[in-house]
């Protein structure tokens, strides 16, 4: 299985790693063209305004082409990324998922902290950095795992968005879920 991880900014080889972990092949995704090939894509949490400016219009609209085909999965910057509503401030996303998120959404007093919550009602550590809330979730949004009472992990169909940092947590689940979902999505050879 090949997974592009978007490595324009941000912690890009955390994911790397882990994905490798696993046993997929990884395509650090530098320019659009690269995009042809992969069965999925992540993309990591840095900056999502950074990613907008460097990504461009046609990087964005090549990117919004393969996410409405194949699966992806967002953490943080990458979760607002795919939001369908931006808010503190309003900024363009992707629309794959329709979510309203807040960006940093917990204050600058405790904007980093690992917290433990809920991932498909197991209990896993929970990496959070300047991170967005999710606001509202949309009728076909599933809640996937939970830190109190927030959404912090939500999929529509083959998007998948996290809120805090899989990549940076010893725990394997939450990747092997997106490597799950990306096997399930393939069209079968029948
Ligand atoms: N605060 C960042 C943003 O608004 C996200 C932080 C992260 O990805 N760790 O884009």
């Amino acid at each position: 299985m090949k997974i592009g991880v978007l490595a324009l900014q941000g912690d890009f080889d955390a994911h790397r790693r882990r994905l490798e972990e696993l046993g997929a092949e990884v395509v650090l995704v530098k320019k659009p063209e690269q995009l042809d090939g992969i069965d999925g894509l992540v993309i990591p949490g840095g900056e999502s305004a950074t990613f907008l400016k460097l990504l461009g219009e046609d990087g964005l609209a090549k990117v919004k082409d393969f996410v409405r085909a194949k699966p992806a999965f967002g953490t943080c910057a990458g979760c607002i990324l795919l939001a369908a509503e931006v808010e503190n401030p309003k900024q363009a996303g992707l629309g794959a998922l329709d979510i309203t998120v807040r960006r940093n959404a917990y204050g600058r007093q405790i904007d980093s902290s690992i917290r433990e919550g809920r991932f498909l009602h197991e209990p896993i550590e929970m990496v959070f950095i300047r991170a967005p809330k999710i606001e509202r979730v949309g009728p076909d949004v599933e809640v996937i795992a939970t830190e109190g009472n927030d959404p912090v992990l939500v999929r529509q169909g083959k998007t998948l968005a996290a809120t805090f940092h899989p990549e940076l947590s010893d725990d394997r689940r939450i990747h092997q879920y997106f490597l799950d979902l990306i096997e399930n999505n393939r069209p079968s050879d029948t």
